[in-house]
């Protein structure tokens, strides 16, 4: 019988990049029940690390007894300064073109127009990014395991597929030759930073 794990994530890519994932294992991982009802907690860290264990921790502490694993992830763009980064959800929002991130509306794309304008004068030789996931498995409030997962690539300037979601159709792999976006499933699991941080996980965790 397939291990079960609660995600603590409302995101459908996520919740889909960790399901792929964890297939392998025979791991089956669901959405925390009740979370769309449950008041998010602030995510106020200044790192990856930071606010996944702010997630983990806090959701953990809600489903008694159950194994939850939270993720924080984003976009580092080395001409930012590595920004968006922890702000990648919120990026136009911070820079006031819409009100708040909604993982159900068009936040990905007025994402992505705020990255094209901020490069819009970088030549593509200096236009290196890598996403990176950093996953936290907690218990009853208490931290089991922390891994991490990233992958580098090259922002485009114009978009390039219908797959992923989030910053995906500008996200380049100069060693294959297409974009995130561009890639079937499995295949961006089998390189991503995500499908990287949960495959480091399974094996701490035993499964
Ligand atoms: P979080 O929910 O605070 O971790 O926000 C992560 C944000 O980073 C997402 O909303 C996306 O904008 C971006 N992001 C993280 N992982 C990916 C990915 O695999 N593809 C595309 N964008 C991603």
């Amino acid at each position: 019988m397939a291990v079960h794990l609660y995600a603590a994530t409302t995101s459908q890519g996520k919740l889909r990049d960790f399901r792929t994932a964890a297939e392998t294992h025979s791991v089956a991982i669901d959405p925390l029940p009740g979370l769309d009802t449950i008041p998010a907690p602030e995510e106020d860290g200044v790192t990856f690390a930071e606010n996944a264990t702010i997630k983990a921790v806090y959701y953990s502490r809600l489903a008694p007894g159950k194994l939850v694993l939270a993720d924080d992830s984003g976009l580092e763009v080395d001409a930012l300064d590595g920004a968006p980064g922890v702000r990648s959800a919120r990026f136009a929002a911070d820079s006031g073109l819409i009100d708040s991130p909604d993982a159900n509306d068009n936040t990905d794309v007025w994402n992505n127009m705020v990255l094209l304008q901020r490069l819009a004068t970088i030549p593509e030789a200096q236009r290196t990014a890598r996403y990176h996931c950093v996953l936290v498995a907690a218990r009853d409030g208490s931290v089991l395991h922390t891994a991490d997962g990233s992958v580098e690539g090259v922002i485009l300037n114009a978009p390039r597929g219908t797959g992923g979601f989030g910053y995906d159709p500008l996200f380049y792999l100069p060693e294959l030759g297409c974009t995130m976006a561009e890639l079937d499933l499995k295949t961006k699991l089998s390189l991503s930073h995500r499908g990287r941080a949960i495959l480091a996980l399974l094996p701490e965790l035993g499964l």
